[in-house]
């Protein structure tokens, strides 16, 4: 029997995790990443050695695997629709165009119904004066495409000066959004089969320090109503989007326990990790079995749990959390600890 290859877009430790669990379900894995023995490929079957617009990479992906998907969420929309058009890529690349840009997203989210905060598109610094002024001189400035862990943004209090902000941003196109005051915040993984069958792993609350995130704690500490909220609007996005594979939306909670989304992440996310520690079947094994087209996992976790993220040089604390019971410990190949990089996680259950 031929074995189904699945091609992986990024080769960071998403997409080392997820061509672990790949493995384990007879799929054959192919990482598409420049960076030559990157975290991905030294689990999986092969790896093309090019830059992810690279046209005779992409068809030698399209040519040698029967599935693709990726692991980041900045794959050149145009790729994606290059790779459609030879086999099936999951998530559809409309998920793709919704979560590259701020913008768009909010947008997108709005119009099926789930709340963001306010928000304005800034072009310019006469726009940027303008926005502040709708929101009482408030709010976080972002760019609309390529941040992350809370890069390219920018927190304005009432009576900050707006003086060169734009510039200070690299003058790309921005968005200024209203602040939020949010109790906690909590994130949604969630699948969606190509049968079109959807299913929640349980809300975590997540922690973030210096923009990364820090700790993801299974359960929330949300009511079920809000618990609710999160799968209903879960929901909502996916059959909006048609989508199929792991989804990662995080959503502020008001303090009268109403969900605001913040962003989406089509794909799977940091905020998930815990699964692999804490239920039968983790965010990985549901990407691959939706991808894959097979009957999407159980969701319900056996454990509360907390994952911990290992960044620059939590790294040196591995022994340590290596003697203690109830932890598993994930590691991302990653040589070289520089400050703010996520050299791997740890889930104790609890
Ligand atoms: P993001 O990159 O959009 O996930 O933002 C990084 C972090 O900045 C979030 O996890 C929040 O802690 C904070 N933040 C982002 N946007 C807002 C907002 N509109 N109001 C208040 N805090 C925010």
């Amino acid at each position: 029997m031929t074995q189904t290859t699945i091609g992986i877009i990024g080769g960071g430790q998403l997409g080392r995790m997820l061509a672990m669990a790949a493995a384990r379900l007879n799929f054959r894995t192919m990482i598409l990443e420049p960076q030559a023995d990157c975290p991905a490929a030294q689990v999986a079957n092969r790896q093309i050695v090019a830059s992810y617009t690279d046209p005779s990479a992409l068809a030698e992906l399209a040519r040698s695997c029967d599935i693709i998907t990726y692991e980041f969420e900045n794959v050149p929309v145009e790729a994606a629709h290059k790779l459609a058009e030879e086999r099936p890529v999951f998530p559809p690349a409309k998920a793709l165009e919704v979560a590259q840009d701020r913008l768009t997203e909010k947008q997108f989210l709005n119009g099926v119904g789930i709340p963001t905060a306010d928000f304005r598109a800034v072009d310019n610094q006469d726009g940027l004066v303008a926005a502040l002024a709708d929101f009482g001189g408030q709010g976080v400035l972002k760019t609309r495409r390529m941040g992350y862990d809370g890069k390219g943004q920018k927190v304005f209090r009432a009576g900050d000066a707006a003086d060169g902000a734009f510039a200070e941003l690299g003058g790309v196109p921005l968005i200024l959004e209203s602040f939020v005051p949010f109790e906690r915040e909590v994130s949604v993984i969630a699948a969606r089969g190509t049968d079109g069958s959807i299913v929640c792993f349980d809300v975590a609350e997540n922690v973030h320090r210096n923009g990364i995130l820090h700790t993801s704690t299974v359960p929330a500490r949300i009511t079920p109503t809000t618990e609710q909220a999160a799968r209903a609007a879960a929901d909502k996005l996916l059959s909006g989007l048609g989508y199929v594979g792991v989804i990662g939306i995080e959503f502020f909670v008001l303090p009268d326990g109403s969900l605001i989304a913040n962003e989406i992440a089509p794909r799977v996310h940091n905020s998930g990790h815990w699964t692999e520690a804490a239920c039968v079947v983790s965010q990985f094994e549901q990407h691959i079995r939706a991808v894959a087209g097979l009957p999407l996992g159980a969701t319900e976790r056996h454990s509360d749990c907390v994952m911990t993220n290992l960044i620059g040089n939590d790294i040196a604390d591995v022994p340590a959390w290596l003697s203690r019971t109830n932890t598993l410990v994930h590691l991302y190949g990653k040589t070289e600890a520089r400050p703010g990089r996520k050299m791997g996680h740890v889930t104790e259950l609890k």
